[in-house]
């Protein structure tokens, strides 16, 4: 036999697939639950998981950010401390808006004087 009769002999793409799922393997392979979870501003959503996938206990909330959970009655507590605050934030706490006044006018007069203004 020649090379190029092996060749025509494959016959590729003209045979049937051998691994094709039997049905029972098929439908456990797409077997999936979905999950509702609640926050406690009382958003819903729903997500899918693989049945074969732990389902996580809480979610973020997509709508709030807040954590929610798959106990429309007893959805989780928000957080009672923010864990991520801005450096705006932290200055706000510690200044009243009148020594944010005062401290902006300083800078400004800082700037104005080290151009010569
Ligand atoms: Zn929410």
């Amino acid at each position: 036999m020649t090379a190029s009769n092996a060749i025509r002999g494959t016959r590729v793409g003209s045979s049937p697939v051998r691994w094709a799922e039997s049905p029972a393997d098929r439908s456990e392979t797409v077997a999936r639950r979905t999950v509702g979870y609640w926050c406690a501003n009382g958003h819903h959503t729903e997500h899918t998981f693989a049945a074969d996938v732990a389902v996580p206990s809480t979610w973020d909330c997509p709508r709030c950010g807040l954590p929610a959970g798959p106990d429309e009655a007893n959805p989780p507590a928000p957080p009672q401390s923010e864990p991520y605050k801005t450096h705006l934030a932290y200055v706000k706490e510690r200044r009243s808006d009148e020594d944010a006044a005062a401290i902006l006018a300083e800078a400004i007069a800082r700037v104005r004087a080290r151009r010569g203004e």
